[in-house]
Order: structure tokens, then C-alpha cells, then sequence
């Protein structure tokens, strides 16, 4: 195996940006905190626990010195992080000192979104709410209570609420991110890509990005993984209208117009076709409908993908056929933000439908079979059955659909349709950054009759609440355990490394408080996370203090590939991998994807795209002092010629506007070459409004502000998001 060099991964994770090394902070960036090096009669102790700045959940080693933290590192046990963690992992340790946190219980004084409140205790917090909600139960039925939530984290609120009645569970990660790849996998190979992604990135021997930028968006195994490829001579071909991180890396890149990715996908897999380059024997072996597939194909030639995507012909076939030459250790990467245009499941299966083609589903280098160690949920009563269905989708309305829609259920909340919904529980997510057209958002909010958000930071959406409860961050607190399946099954553990500094409390400690004043303590017979944590893991033949001293236990190993043992078995209606769909012919959709051009931008406006910082995580963590101290604010990035043109100067700040008239907070120009001239970008995350976060307020412009339209997949109700235009006003 090749071994990546520390400072091979530390190119790729800083990329162009020049940002924070992973593993250290140095110079004038170093926080104060840490202090000089340990003296011999410093207490020194390490603990191992999982990360939660974003929700890869990298297996980590936290270090007090004399009591206070210190530092974290990767934990070498652990198969996701493998003795590294990511710029942010590394910076954790300002989540734990961010002194915008919040402290204690808050029950609002003046009207919403005043961010006025009165502090109380915990006990007057989860009593105000358990009466809440019983009113609404009382009045409205348990289903007119909601609970959207992000991460591992929310598992214990999930708990309450489905033993409250309520099946109105949703997170953003559904229909604002991976919900339509997911779907459109599941179509195709009948089962989804899951997170961790299943791609075996480190044995391709040819790589291809539509869209995915790899070391700017730092899922840490993914970035390593791609690193080793790198190293390891695969070739790389980037497809992507700003010449990414990922792109400093390729040897192909396809600046394409934005929106049109269908479109050359199609021609991609007709040159396959055409010229006989698929891998022949897999699919006769494991296809189905592939006739009627390759006879829809036919008239989308590159010659015709080229006024759409801007990609010459040449280019096209020449990418197809480096695909075909690599094959099956070809993988063409599902992304994982995948709604963009509203087109996106069809998208999304025509990346699955390349990646058939090439074979690479089941083999080395392409997509592994992911595995578990089996743990068993704890022996609760059985969930009482909701009087009624889920609010998101009236009548199957996206009948492809099979996870909760948070917009649905906004939708409900403002129509009171199919049944009125009344109440919301917000958990580390920031609704107000996360959903798309955040006025639609407050309108929602502005119907209930209660909105709970349990947050370590008073946000954008705790600015709305009528009660706020301060978590606990992931390093004061147990967690529920880690068991995604990966490369090497493996269970991992987070526990508490530190005290909170002040009242805050842990996710599991409010949700069996909760549940137990809603009379739901049936639910809820142990007393402690560690009698939880230590009951399931015994079920499983392993023991907390093992899991305790380790992090990690990790499982044997299993095969991960057709090769290997893995038997071939696509859980589809026909149980072949589906290159013609029936079940999309059923419901009145393309059986095969079809392309449809995009909405140009009006003349003088740009298409709005964004993205990831490597040193930030959604808007939750501007205000933690360590990676703010790397990135306090973002740019918009323009073509370095259209700038001239215009006259925006490198570093002056502008203004955007939208299709809608709306306008953003002030935002430095990035003029660069890197980015095509009919599309502008930015990191998401940024221009915070909640006056409780002086250091990220009105620093950079929230590109979410901006998103006031959205496109639906007629699918599964995912939101395309990038179908915002808006126009450059200089800063007076
Ligand atoms: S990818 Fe980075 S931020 Fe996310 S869990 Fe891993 S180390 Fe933490």
C-alpha cells in the first residue's frame, strides 16, 4: 500500500487557499489557551472520543493538560480518521472555548425573532415545553409536533419524539443534500451510496468529480483517500464551472456550463455505447433493459452535449474513453450536496448509469460493500403507531421519496395541510441557513405555537424560539455510538473529555428529562447514558470500558467487493442494476434521463453557486475562535476578466442582488481566472444576522439569504439550489 505522506495530505486538505494545516495552528494563529509546551509536572491525559464538527464522526484523541483542553489529534485505531483529523477536527477545541456559547436555558421575553429572553432554569425550561407540547397534543394530535435535527447527536430527541407520537422526523441532509443522489443510486443499484459515501477512492485508478470539490469539502477519509489516488498516479478528471482545489489536481478539467451535467453525461455514456467501451461482460451479467437504455442514447452525441456543456466533442470522447481504459476501477464520485437544478435524481442516476456502464459498482476502485459491526438497539417498547401519516408529502406527491421532507413539512406549518403542524423542535441545525428561502422559513415559524431549539450557539434559528437549551459541545458530552458501515466494520465511542463551562446540558440528559415529563418514562428505564451505552454494547460482546480506553473497537475484516466474495445482488424490482426503469416508466418519469437546458441568467446577472470551506462546517462554526482565526469571513468569486470589465477590484467589497430584489450583507470580490465569467460562487456559512454572535456578525454574506427560489425534483422533493441569478453593486 502506498503510504501518503503527512505533508502529501496536507497539500491537498489546505489546497489553494492556503489555509490551516491539519494537525497544528501555528505562528500568530495559535490560540493563547494553548500556552507554551507542558512542563514535566503537567498533568497530561488523553482521551479518546469522536469528533462533531461535522458529521464524519472521525474516531479522535483528546488531550487536558492540567484539567483544561489542550488538543485534539486523530486517533490511529479508528478507520475514518486513521491517526488524522481534518482542519476542523483539529480546531474542536475552540468549540469547547467559543465564548459566544450559550450558558443556560432561555425562554423568550419579547416577540419572535426579538432575540429577547429571560434566563431560567433548567427545570422552568423542559417544564414550559412538556406543557407545550401536550397542548398541542391535547388540541392537535402528538403528529403537530416536529423535530428537524442534524447528526448523531439528535438520536435521543428522535427517541422522544417517536414515543410522543409523532412520525414527523426530518433532517435538512435529506432534501437539501444527498436525498436525490441516494434515490437515484437506489433506482439504479437498489441501494443507496450511504455516509460515509461507499467509494473506494484510494484503489481508482481514474477518478472523475462532477461538481464534488475534494479538499475544500473535507470529509476526512474522503480527502485522505483521494490524496493516496493522487499519489498513487490515478488520473483525475474534474468537471466543474470554478477551477477547484480538486481541479489543481487533474489532468482532465471541464469548465462546464453550469446545469448542464446531464448533458454530458449523456454523451459520456453514448461514446461508451457507441463505440463498444462498457464493460460488456458486467452488464450482460447484471443488466437489465440495457437495449432500450442504449437506444435512448443514441442521439446524444457529444456533438450535441457541446453547445450545452461548452465542452468541445474531442474532450468529451477522449474523458470517455480514459474512463473506459481504467475501467472497473473507474469511479465516477456521486458527490454528496447533490441539489442543484431540480433535475437532480435524474442527474444523480445518470452518474449511477456511467458508473454501471464502467462496471465499477462492486469492484475495487469503484464502489465497496460497506460493513457493520452489528450492535443491537436497545430493547425499548415498541413506538406508538401515529394516528396519521407523515405531514412532508400529501399523496405521495414525489412518490420516489423515501426519507422526510423538511420543506414538506414547512409547507404544512403554512397551509395547515394535509393536518396542521404546531410545534417544532430544532437540534443542531440552523433552519434559517440549511432550507431554502429563508422568508418562507419565518412564515412557517410565525404559525406555531411553539419553537424549541437546542443549540451550542444562539444562531440565526434559536433567534426565533420561544425556549433555547444550551447543549453541551461533543467534547463535554456522551453520545450515542458510531456504527456506520465503512471499509472495516467498527463501533466508536464519544465520551465526555471536559465539564461544560457553564449550565449546559448533554443531548441525551434533555431528551430523557423531556420524556420523562410527557409521562414517556417507559422509554426511557435506564437513568444514565453510560447504563445505555454499556447494555448495548454487551449485547454485542464488547464492553464500555473497553470502548472507554480505546475509542474504538474495530471488527474482522470482511470482503469488500464482487471479487472478493461479495455476492452480486442488486435489491431492485428486477433485481438486475436497472438501465431502463420501470418503476420511473410506472410513475410517469424518463425511464432513461433526459436533459433539459437550464434557465440562462438574465443579461448582466450571474448564476449563484457555492460551496464548502475546509475550515468551517455549515454556519455552525464561524464563531469558534480557532477557525475563525483561519477564515473570519468568505468572498464571492468572480471571473478576473468580467471584474476588469465592471471595475470590481480585487478585495473591494460588494453587494449582491437577486432575481427577488434581495440583498446581501457586504462581500469581499475574489477576482480570479478560476471561475467561468456566467456564474459567480461563495462558502456557504457566512453573513450571520443573530445578534448573539458578535464575532461572525455581518462578517461575508450568507449565499442562503440569496437562495430565494428553488427548483423541486418532481421525484423525491429534494430543493435544487442553484437557481438564484443575481447582479454585483459596489459597496459605496
Ligand atoms: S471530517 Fe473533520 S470535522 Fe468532520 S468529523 Fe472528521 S475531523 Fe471532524
Amino acid at each position: 500500500m502506498t503510504t501518503l505522506s503527512r505533508r502529501r495530505f496536507l497539500q491537498i486538505s489546505t489546497g489553494a487557499a492556503g489555509l490551516a494545516a491539519a494537525g497544528c495552528f501555528q505562528g500568530p494563529q495559535v490560540p493563547e489557551w494553548l500556552g507554551p509546551a507542558p512542563a514535566a509536572a503537567d498533568e497530561i491525559r488523553t482521551t479518546p472520543t469522536y469528533c462533531d464538527v461535522c458529521f464524519w464522526k472521525c474516531g479522535a484523541l483528546a488531550t487536558t493538560r492540567n484539567g483544561r483542553l489542550w488538543k485534539i489529534e486523530g486517533n490511529p485505531r479508528d478507520p475514518l480518521s486513521r491517526g488524522r483529523l481534518c482542519p476542523r477536527g483539529t480546531g474542536g477545541v475552540g468549540a469547547h472555548f467559543d465564548r459566544t456559547r450559550l450558558t443556560a436555558p432561555l425562554i423568550r421575553r419579547q416577540s419572535r425573532g426579538a432575540e429577547e429572553w429571560a434566563e431560567v432554569t433548567w427545570g422552568e425550561a423542559l417544564d414550559h415545553i412538556a406543557r407545550g407540547m401536550q397542548a398541542i397534543r391535547q388540541q392537535y394530535g402528538p403528529e403537530a409536533m416536529a423535530l428537524f435535527s442534524h447528526g448523531i447527536g439528535g438520536n435521543f430527541l428522535k427517541h422522544t419524539f417517536k414515543a410522543f407520537g409523532t412520525p414527523n422526523l426530518a433532517a435538512p441532509s435529506y432534501a437539501q443534500c444527498r436525498g436525490p443522489r441516494d434515490v437515484g443510486f437506489t433506482l439504479t443499484f437498489g441501494d443507496e451510496v450511504g455516509t460515509p459515501e461507499r467509494t473506494d477512492i484510494r484503489n481508482a485508478r481514474c477518478l472523475v468529480l462532477i461538481g464534488s470539490h475534494l479538499g475544500e469539502n473535507m470529509h476526512n477519509s474522503q480527502v485522505q483517500d483521494f490524496a493516496e489516488a493522487v499519489g498513487n498516479g490515478a488520473s483525475i478528471i474534474v468537471v466543474d464551472p470554478r477551477f477547484s482545489v480538486a481541479a489543481g489536481k487533474a489532468h482532465w478539467y471541464l469548465p462546464i456550463k453550469p446545469g448542464t451535467d446531464l448533458a454530458l453525461l449523456l454523451a459520456w455514456m453514448h461514446v461508451l455505447v457507441e463505440e463498444g467501451l462498457y464493460d460488456k461482460e458486467y452488464v450482460a451479467a447484471h443488466g437489465f433493459g440495457f437495449e432500450a437504455f442504449a437506444a435512448e442514447l443514441a442521439p446524444w452525441t457529444p456533438e450535441w452535449a457541446w453547445p450545452a456543456t461548452g465542452i468541445e466533442p474531442e474532450t468529451i470522447r477522449a474523458t470517455a474513453r480514459e474512463m473506459a481504459r481504467h475501467r472497473p476501477a473507474t469511479l465516477v464520485h456521486p458527490g454528496r450536496h447533490a441539489t442543484w437544478y431540480g433535475d437532480d435524481t435524474q442527474r444523480s442516476r445518470a452518474v449511477a448509469l456511467l458508473n454501471a456502464l464502467l462496471g465499477s459498482w462492486g469492484r475495487k476502485g469503484g464502489f465497496y460493500a460497506p460493513a457493520s459491526v452489528d450492535v443491537p438497539a436497545y430493547p425499548y417498547p415498541p413506538y406508538p403507531t401515529p394516528a396519521r401519516g407523515k405531514v412532508d408529502n400529501p399523496g405521495h406527491r414525489y412518490p420516489f421519496a423515501d426519507g422526510a421532507l423538511t420543506t414538506g413539512i414547512r409547507a404544512a406549518t403554512l397551509t395547515g395541510e394535509p393536518y396542521p403542524v404546531k410545534g417544532w423542535m430544532v437540534y443542531a441545525t440552523n433552519l434559517l441557513q440549511a432550507l431554502p428561502a429563508p422568508e418562507e422559513t419565518i412564515r412557517a415559524i410565525r404559525n406555531l405555537d411553539l419553537l424549541v431549539v437546542v443549540d451550542v450557539i444562539p444562531s440565526e434559528i434559536a433567534g426565533w424560539a420561544d425556549v433555547v437549551l444550551p447543549e453541551s459541545v461533543y467534547l463535554e458530552r456522551w453520545d450515542d455510538l458510531n456504527t456506520e458501515g465503512f471499509r472495516e466494520p467498527f463501533v466508536s465511542l464519544r465520551q465526555p473529555v471536559v465539564e461544560p463551562p457553564g449550565g449546559q446540558k448533554p443531548n441525551w440528559w434533555i431528551a430523557r428529562e423531556l420524556a420523562l415529563r410527557l409521562g414517556l418514562g417507559a422509554w426511557y428505564p435506564w437513568k444514565t447514558v453510560e447504563e445505555y451505552l454499556d447494555h448495548r454494547l454487551q449485547a454485542a460482546g464488547y464492553s464500555l470500558a473497553e470502548l472507554r480506553e480505546k475509542g474504538v473497537i474495530t471488527g474482522p475484516p470482511q470482503p469488500l467487493y464482487f471479487e472478493e466474495g461479495v455476492p452480486a445482488e442488486f435489491p431492485t424490482p428486477s433485481g438486475k442494476i436497472e438501465f431502463w426503469s420501470p418503476q420511473l416508466a410506472r410513475a410517469g418519469f424518463d425511464p432513461v434521463p433526459r436533459f433539459k437546458a437550464p434557465e440562462e441568467p438574465p443579461a448582466g446577472a450571474f448564476r449563484l453557486l457555492f460551496g464548502r470551506s475546509p475550515v468551517h462546517t455549515f454556519s455552525r462554526t464561524q464563531t469558534n475562535p480557532v477557525l475563525a482565526s483561519v477564515q473570519d469571513e468568505n468572498e464571492v468569486w468572480v471571473n478576473a476578466a468580467v471584474a476588469r470589465r465592471q471595475g470590481w477590484e480585487q478585495g473591494a467589497y460588494v453587494r449582491l442582488r437577486n432575481q427577488d430584489g434581495v440583498v446581501s450583507n457586504r462581500v469581499k470580490v475574489r477576482a480570479t481566472e478560476r471561475i467561468r465569467p456566467d456564474c459567480v460562487y461563495m462558502v456557504h456559512g457566512f453573513g450571520h444576522t443573530a445578534k448573539g454572535l458578535p464575532p461572525a456578525f455581518r462578517k461575508g454574506a450568507s449565499d442562503n439569504l440569496l437562495v430565494s427560489r428553488y427548483a423541486v425534483d418532481p421525484l423525491m422533493g429534494g430543493t435544487g439550489m442553484n437557481v438564484n441569478f443575481v447582479t454585483l453593486e459596489a459597496e459605496a
